[in-house]
């Protein structure tokens, strides 16, 4: 079932990349594995897989050692401060990035382990209350002062739209986050890249792929729902 999910995302993203005239290599499609067993991330990886994402620093800790090396694992949760130590040299990505102080540990903990870190600023667009993430006023003043920082890179934007029965009502969101990610590009701030757009999920990702996303992140369309307990 979840090869048959995943390639079916694969052809949707495809159509979009279509409709909007863009090169489906432009998009990765993030395999969100929250939650699910280790067998159906195997599954996923046999279909073609290699970018994995999850939200728990104990998840990412538990999957990493027993799947193969070649997986791209990318940190798409809220992270403490005192978790950055133990995926550091883990996580490909950090996608959730929404303060000087997280990212100053981020800066500290790979200058410790001599590695480089890649991450996106999370971006608030819909400014939910419930809803982790930076202030697109806010977001260009955040950029500055991290790309002053060592061992860390900024390479684009990340934002979790709202929940909505209607992907079209997330458009203007999606269209929000490129327009700033535009903004900052033209600013020309030394160690900042704005090469990624993390957005749309599986609700609302082909839309997000027409408005410009190069990584989607779906979890549901793939694994199927979650369950909590
Ligand atoms: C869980 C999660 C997803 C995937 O959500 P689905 O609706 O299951 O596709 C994407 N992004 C983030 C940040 C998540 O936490």
């Amino acid at each position: 079932m979840v090869k048959e999910n995943f390639i079916q995302v694969q052809n949707n993203i495809k159509k979009a990349c279509e409709k909007a005239g863009r090169n489906p290599e432009e998009v990765t499609l993030i395999a969100v594995s929250k939650t699910k067993p280790v067998p159906m991330l195997e599954e996923a990886y046999q279909a073609g897989s290699r970018d994995f994402g999850e939200n728990k620093v104990q998840e990412i800790m538990d999957k990493y050692p027993v799947l193969p090396a070649d997986i791209r694992w990318h940190m798409i949760g809220h992270l403490q401060r005192n978790k950055v130590k133990y995926i550091i040299d883990k996580a490909a990505l950090i996608h959730s990035v929404d303060s000087l102080r997280l990212a100053e540990e981020i800066s500290s903990q790979a200058r410790k382990k001599q590695v480089e870190a890649d991450i996106l600023i999370e971006v608030n667009i819909a400014q939910e209350e419930s809803k982790f993430g930076i202030s697109r006023a806010e977001t260009l003043s955040l950029v500055e002062e991290i790309a002053g920082l060592p061992n860390i890179h900024i390479k684009g934007l990340m934002t979790i739209a709202p929940f909505v029965e209607n992907p079209e009502d997330n458009r203007k969101y999606f269209r929000q986050i490129k327009e700033l990610s535009v903004d900052i590009i033209e600013k020309n701030i030394d160690n900042v890249s704005m090469s990624v757009l993390s957005m749309g999920m599986t609700g609302d990702y082909m839309v997000a792929v027409e408005e410009g996303a190069t990584m989607v992140r779906v979890g549901t369309g793939i694994f199927g729902e979650r369950n909590y307990n």
